[in-house]
């Protein structure tokens, strides 16, 4: 089989050169006396000419075939082919396999459940527009092995079977067949082994890390993914974040030839969440939220005397399709956050109109024209309650009505680094204080001093960067004081003893010289998302789980035999 090249590096200039090409039959098109196969290879597809002057074996869809012939000048060109100015005339073809009929069409556009293509993942790959999401994916870590290499960093493999390590999820376990009873969890990042690494005295780590989140899943979620971590020794924030603009500028650079701006806008979260409602905006499209505690100041409407925040977004153009339906179910959306619902303007030739209006002074509806200097057909949407539930709610409006209204320009890009996040956060439901980024982010040194009065008080150095409102990385500089680490996990509810258990090694570490140290994380999964342009994980992930965490091609997770379950230790219990 000695193959002379891949389809698409042929092209007029070969033309009546011999070629000896392998690959999968694509389509097939009999017209008697003349037949026409698309060969398919990974670099793409060429066109065969087969002459009854030669003896053609039976071929259908799917065979691989060896063909060898000449190359010739097409009279018509093919423009939807890359090898369109060409065909190859064949002297000889020959089976190297037969394939039974597929259950999926191997074609960009196909109608197949996502279930078969996943339980035929081998042929869905074969499809060339899955086949460039896996290149694109390659490319990026080509480019960041580059990138990072001549910085000198060094990529270090870190455990996989481990202790939990604290990222918020729950974790993957695996029973330990020595010793029954205990557990290694597969790790959520390799967090503490690259801060390990920084007091071993690496000060430039990398590493394409799996990662194991045992999370419900949705469109951008996985249980298994991947990271560029990074982690790096005696850098600032500003010098570490502009080092990572580098890199991200030449991912984009090298994957979809794509210049990005430097340096990257950095806008601080409270903000993110002033503005857009979120901490991973898209600010490619307005809308941006306005405070109308001003505007609202004298009022006599008694939910908007009493809320902490009341805040809105004006929506041009769209009062004159907004119809009952539509209102109801906005008023839908806000209950999902918790609000009672929302009040709803119209500009209808320069004068607001709805049933709301009965509550507006003069002066307010004056005031509320000019805030969001509105015009014929706004619709003006406003919340009133908690903060932290008025602005995400309007967040969210902001980003649908942007999708509805087709706002977003395809192939545009938005990058941003959101920073100071507060160091903790409160469990809407338990009301417990939980880490933000995780427990190793160094708070800002102008808020120690909230540590034992209020810590939600407490910004810290993390940083997230934004791309097109997905937040496609994160990370922080670290807490390098033993004391420091100590008192995040105390107010994190963790006992003296939890504290031993669970992180004793790595508070050890701290006190034999550790640097002060930064580092970030982003997911490759969604860059290749990002860059390849799908909104779907899964399209960028060779062999991916469902929505219900199961691989169906391979049935995994499956029972195992009781043998298995013996030598480990374990009893099932049946529900
Ligand atoms: N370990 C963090 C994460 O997975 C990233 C970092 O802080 O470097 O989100």
């Amino acid at each position: 089989m000695n193959r002379t090249c891949f389809n698409t590096d042929l092209s007029i200039k070969n033309v009546e050169q011999k070629v000896s090409l392998i690959g999968w039959v694509s389509k097939k098109r009999n017209l008697g006396s003349l037949m026409f196969i698309d060969l398919r290879d990974r670099s793409g597809i060429v066109q065969v000419l087969v002459n009854d002057s030669i003896n053609c074996p039976d071929i259908r869809n799917e065979y691989v075939i060896h063909v060898t012939g000449t190359v010739k000048k097409k009279d018509v060109p093919n423009k939807a082919l890359k090898t369109g100015e060409i065909e190859v005339v064949a002297d000889n073809i020959e089976v190297i396999n037969t394939a039974k009929t597929t259950p999926l069409i191997i074609a960009d556009e196909t109608d197949a459940l996502e279930d078969t293509r996943l339980k035929y993942r081998y042929l869905d790959l074969r499809r060339p527009v899955m086949q460039n999401y896996l290149d694109v994916r390659h490319r990026i870590k080509m480019s960041v092995h580059n990138y990072l290499d001549n910085l000198r960093f060094i990529e270090v493999e870190t455990p996989i079977l481990t202790l939990s390590t604290p990222e918020g999820a729950r974790d993957y376990l695996v029973p330990s067949r020595i010793h029954h009873g205990s557990f290694y969890a597969l790790p959520q990042s390799p967090q503490i082994f690259k801060q390990l690494l920084m007091i071993g005295g690496l000060e430039r780590y990398y590493q394409i890390a799996r990662c194991f989140r045992d999370e419900d899943l949705r469109a951008d979620r996985q249980p298994d993914f991947t990271q560029i971590d990074i982690e790096t020794s005696f850098l600032d924030q500003d010098q570490f974040l502009t080092m990572m603009e580098g890199l991200i500028a030449k991912i984009f650079k090298d994957t979809i030839n794509y210049e990005v701006k430097l340096p990257l806008r950095r806008l601080p979260y409270k903000q993110a969440m002033d503005r857009y409602g979120s901490d991973k905006p898209d600010t490619r499209f307005g809308f941006e939220l306005h405070d109308l505690k001003e505007v609202f100041k004298n009022t006599t409407f008694e939910a908007y005397q009493k809320a902490e925040a009341i805040k809105g977004i004006c929506v041009n153009n769209v009062a004159s399709i907004t119809s009952r339906k539509v209102i109801d179910n906005l008023t839908l959306e806000a209950k999902k956050f918790g609000l009672g619902g929302l009040s709803i303007l119209k500009n209808e030739n320069e004068e607001l109109t709805g049933s709301f209006t009965k509550f507006l002074l003069e002066e307010e509806k004056a005031a509320l024209i000019k805030e969001f200097d509105s015009h014929n057909d706004d619709i003006i949407i406003i919340a009133a309650g908690p903060y932290n539930r008025v602005s995400p709610l309007l967040g969210a409006l902001r980003n649908q009505y942007a999708r509805q209204l087709d706002l977003i320009k395809p192939n545009t890009f938005d990058l941003l680094w959101v920073i100071d996040f507060p160091l903790f956060e409160r469990d809407i439901e338990s009301n417990a204080i939980t880490s933000t980024h995780h427990p190793f982010t160094r708070p800002r040194d102008e808020d120690l001093k909230y540590l034992d009065s209020d810590p939600t008080k407490i910004l810290s150095y993390a940083y997230d960067i934004v791309i097109n409102g997905y937040e496609a990385g994160g990370g922080s500089l670290r807490i390098y004081d033993q004391d420091i680490q100590k008192k995040i996990f105390e107010i994190l509810g963790l006992s003296e003893e939890d504290i031993k258990r669970k992180f004793g090694f790595f508070v050890d570490a701290f006190q034999y010289g550790t640097p002060p140290h930064a580092g970030m994380a982003f997911g490759l999964d969604r860059l290749t998302m990002i860059l390849g342009g799908t909104d779907n994980i899964r399209d960028v992930i060779a062999f991916p789980k469902n929505l219900s965490a199961v691989c169906p091609m391979s049935g995994a997770p499956a029972v195992v035999d009781e043998q298995q379950l013996i030598d480990l230790g374990i009893q099932v219990v049946k529900e």
